[in-house]
C-alpha cells in the first residue's frame, strides 16, 4: 500500500491554482531568485511603508542573523480585518461551532470582528498594555480567543497563548518566562460536555507568578472568586469601550508572538515570530496548500482547521492566514468524540465545509471506532482534507481519504513545526500526485536537505537522515525568547550552516520526502538504522490495532532492540496469542530485523496536549528508567504513565 500514488484528479489539475507545471516553474524560480520571488510575493500584504531589502540572513555562528523585509511597516491585524471591510466587510468571517452541538453558535462578519477586535485592544490599552508587552492568553476555543490574539497585534502587544488544558503550573512557568503581567481568560471551559477550571487554574498560576489583571471572559456562568483589583469582567469592559482603535504601525522585525513548543522532546522553548515574514509567509501557505480562492459565484469556500489556538497550527491557519486570505472559517470549541464519534463529519455537513484539516491522533482515535460513525454522515461539501502534526500513517491515510473523503478529496500532509510558522513540504491539491504516508515536495522557497546524521555531510538522490533546511524563509521563528544562545545552540550549532529541524527523513527516486519522526527517536538494531515511525506504522496496519508507539531499548547482542506499546481497538481482548500474531505480523510486513523484542499492551499512550505521543517518557520506561521521567508538565493525562510503568513491572 505504501507504493500507491494518488494522481492530481483532473479537475483539480484544471482549476487549482497552481497545476504541476506551475508548482516546477514557480519552485525553480523561489529558490533561484528568492528577493525576487518574495519581493512579488509579499505583495499580498498590505504594507503602510514598502520594505527595502527582502532577505538579510545568516546561519553563520559569527554572523547570524534573520531578517526579512526590513524597513517595512505593516499592521497584520489591520491585513487581517480592516482592508476586508469595503470587499467583504458583511461576509462571514467565522462561524463559531460551541462544544455542545445543542447550544446556539455564534458567525462574525468580517465587520463584526473588527469592531470586536477594536473594542477589545482598547480594553487591553486601558489596563495598561502597551507595544512590547506580552500578554498571556488562556482561553478556550471562542471566538473572543481569536479576537484577543487580533487585538494584541492590533497594539503591537506581544501574544503568548497557553493551551487551556494546561496545569497551573505550565501556566505558571510560562507567564514566568516570557515576563507577562496579564493573563486573559475564561471563568472556565468546555471540552466534551466537561467544564474545565481555567479561572480557578489562573488563580493556582497567579499564586506562584502573580500578575496585575486578568480579564475573565464568562463561558459557563460559573461561579469563581473573584480577585478585586486584579480581575476585570470582559463583558463589562468591552461594553465601556470604544470600537474605534487606530492600528500601530509595526516593522517587519517586531515581534509577533511567543509560543511554546509543545514539549514531546524536552523542555517547552518559547518560540518568538516577527511580523511581516510571518505574514507573507502563512497566507501565502494558506492560499497555495488549500488551493484558496473565491468561488466560480465569487464566495469563499468554508475552510475549517480543527486545531486549537494552543497550538501554531491555530496561530498560522485559524488565526492569521485564512483571515489575512479573507476566508470563511468555522471555529470548533469541541472534541471529535462528544456527543458522539460523528461531531467531526456533522459539523462539517451543518456547515458545508469544503476544506477540512486535522491532525493524525484525531483520526486515528475516530478510525478506531469504525466506519458507520461516518458513513452515516454526507460530506458531499468535502472537498480536500489536510493533516498535521505527526507523520499520517499509510493505514490512517487511505482511511482518512477512501472512508471520510470518499475517494473523492485530496490529501494535503503538512510537515511544518511551530519554529517554521507554516507549512514546509506539502503537497498542493492541483499540482501534486500524491504518496500515502510522504508530506512530497517543499514549499516555494524551502531549501531542504538530508545529512548523514553521524558525520554531517549532504546525502543526494535518494536517501536517509536528518531533516535541514539550507537557507532561511520569511516565517522562521527569529529567536528562543530570553535565550537568543538556546536559539542558536538548539537549531543551527550541530551541523554548522543549516537550520536542524530534529526530524528524521527519507527522500525517495521521485524527490518525494518521507518524515520518519525524530531523529532521537531512530533505533539502531544490529547496525540496521530505523525510523519507529515505519514499525508503528506496519503495527497500526492490523485490523486490530489502532495506535502504536516504538522506542528502543537497550539490548545486548543487537545493540538496541524494538519495544513497542500497543493500543488494540475498542472492544478487542488483549491476549498472549494476540501478542504473538501482533510480532509475527510486524516480522512479515518489514522484515525480521523488525520484529518487536517486547510488545506491551497499553489502553492509552503518554500523549501531550497537542495528541503527541511522548517517545522520550517511553523509552524511560522501556530502559527501566523509571526514576527521572524529565518534563511532564505537557502530558494530557499523567496517570497514563502509572499505568505502564505498571504492566511494565509485569511483564518482566
Ligand atoms: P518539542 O519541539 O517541544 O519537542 P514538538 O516538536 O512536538 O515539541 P511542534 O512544533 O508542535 O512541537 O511539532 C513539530 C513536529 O511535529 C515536527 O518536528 C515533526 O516531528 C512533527 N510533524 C508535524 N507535522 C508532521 C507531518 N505532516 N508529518 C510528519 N511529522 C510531522
Ligand atoms: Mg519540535
Amino acid at each position: 500500500m505504501t507504493d500507491a500514488v494518488f494522481p492530481v484528479p483532473e479537475e483539480w489539475a484544471k482549476e487549482a491554482l497552481i497545476d504541476n507545471a506551475t508548482y516546477l516553474e514557480k519552485y525553480q524560480r523561489s529558490v533561484d531568485d528568492p528577493d525576487g520571488f518574495w519581493r512579488e510575493e509579499a505583495q499580498r500584504i498590505d504594507w503602510i511603508e514598502p520594505f527595502g531589502t527582502v532577505k538579510d540572513t545568516s546561519y553563520d555562528k559569527d554572523d547570524f542573523h534573520i531578517k526579512w523585509f526590513e524597513g517595512g511597516k505593516l499592521n497584520i491585524a489591520a491585513n487581517a480585518l480592516d482592508r476586508h471591510l469595503e470587499t467583504r466587510g458583511e461576509q462571514t468571517a467565522i462561524i463559531w461551532e460551541p462544544d455542545d452541538p445543542s447550544e446556539d453558535g455564534r458567525t462574525l462578519s468580517y465587520r463584526e470582528l473588527h469592531a470586536e477586535v477594536c473594542r477589545f485592544a482598547n480594553v487591553l490599552k486601558a489596563n495598561g498594555v502597551e507595544k512590547g508587552d506580552r500578554v498571556t492568553v488562556y482561553l478556550p476555543m471562542v471566538p473572543e480567543a481569536a479576537i484577543a490574539m487580533l487585538a494584541c497585534a492590533r497594539i503591537g502587544a506581544v501574544h503568548s497563548v497557553v493551551f487551556a488544558g494546561f496545569s497551573p503550573d505550565a501556566l505558571a512557568g510560562r507567564v514566568e518566562d516570557c515576563q507577562s503581567n496579564i493573563i486573559l481568560t475564561a471563568d472556565e471551559g468546555l471540552r466534551g460536555g466537561k467544564p474545565i477550571p481555567l479561572k480557578a487554574n489562573v488563580d493556582a498560576a497567579c499564586e506562584k507568578v502573580p500578575v496585575d489583571t486578568v480579564i475573565m471572559l464568562k463561558r459557563t456562568g460559573a461561579n469563581v472568586p473573584i480577585v478585586e483589583g486584579r480581575d476585570v469582567d470582559w463583558a463589562e469592559a468591552v461594553a465601556a469601550a470604544s470600537a474605534e482603535c487606530a492600528a500601530e504601525t509595526m516593522d517587519a522585525e517586531d515581534p509577533l508572538f511567543i509560543l511554546y513548543t509543545s514539549g514531546s522532546t524536552g523542555k517547552p522553548k518559547g518560540v518568538l515570530h516577527t511580523t511581516g515574514g510571518y505574514a507573507v509567509w502563512t497566507s501565502m501557505t494558506q492560499e497555495y496548500v488549500f488551493d484558496y480562492q473565491p468561488k466560480a459565484d465569487g464566495s469563499m469556500p468554508v475552510y475549517w482547521c480543527a486545531a486549537d489556538v494552543g497550538w501554531v497550527t491555530g496561530h498560522s491557519y485559524v488565526v492569521y492566514a485564512p483571515l489575512i486570505n479573507g476566508a470563511t472559517q468555522v471555529m470548533f470549541e469541541g472534541v471529535p468524540n462528544y456527543p458522539d464519534h460523528s461531531r467531526f463529519w456533522n459539523v462539517i455537513d451543518k456547515h458545508q465545509v469544503e476544506i477540512f484539516y486535522a491532525a493524525p491522533t484525531a483520526l486515528r482515535a475516530l478510525m478506531r471506532e469504525g466506519d458507520e460513525y461516518v458513513t452515516r454522515t454526507s460530506r458531499k461539501s468535502l472537498r480536500l482534507l489536510g493533516s498535521v502534526g505527526e507523520p499520517i500513517n499509510p493505514e490512517a491515510w487511505d482511511w482518512y481519504h477512501r472512508v471520510v473523503g470518499d475517494r473523492r478529496c485530496p490529501i494535503v500532509d503538512t510537515w511544518w513545526q511551530t519554529e517554521t510558522g507554516a507549512a514546509m513540504i506539502t503537497p498542493m491539491p492541483g499540482a501534486t500526485d500524491l504518496k500515502p504516508g510522504s508530506a512530497s515536495r517543499p514549499m516555494f522557497g524551502v531549501k531542504p536537505a538530508l545529512l548523514d546524521a553521524e558525520k554531517g555531510t549532504i546525502l543526494e538522490g535518494a536517501a536517509q537522515g536528518a531533516l535541514v533546511i539550507t537557507d532561511s524563509w520569511p516565517g522562521q521563528m527569529r529567536t528562543v525568547y530570553g535565550d537568543h544562545q538556546r536559539f542558536f545552540d538548539t537549531y543551527f550549532s550541530q551541523y554548522p550552516g543549516y537550520y536542524f529541524t530534529g526530524d528524521g527523513c527519507r527522500r525517495d527516486e521521485d524527490g518525494y520526502y518521507w518524515i520518519t519522526g525524530r531523529i532521537d527517536d531512530v533505533i539502531n538494531v544490529s547496525g540496521h538504522r530505523m525510523g519507529t515511525a515505519e514499525v508503528e506504522s506496519a503495527l497500526v496496519a492490523h485490523e486490530l490495532v489502532s495506535e502504536a508507539a516504538v522506542v528502543g531499548m537497550p539490548h545486548e547482542i543487537k545493540g538496541q532492540g524494538i519495544y513497542a506499546y500497543v493500543t488494540t481497538n475498542a472492544g478487542v481482548e488483549d491476549s498472549e496469542d494476540l501478542r504473538a500474531e501482533l510480532v509475527k505480523w510486524v516480522r512479515k510486513e518489514i522484515g525480521p530485523i523488525a520484529t518487536p523484542d517486547v510488545l506491551q499492551f497499553a489502553p492509552g499512550l503518554p500523549k501531550t496536549r497537542s495528541g503527541k505521543i511522548m517517545r522520550r517518557i517511553l523509552r524511560k520506561i522501556a530502559e527501566d528508567d523509571t526514576g527521572n521521567l524529565g518534563d511532564t508538565s505537557t502530558l494530557a493525562d499523567p496517570s497514563v504513565v502509572d499505568d505502564l510503568v505498571a504492566n511494565r513491572a509485569q511483564n518482566k
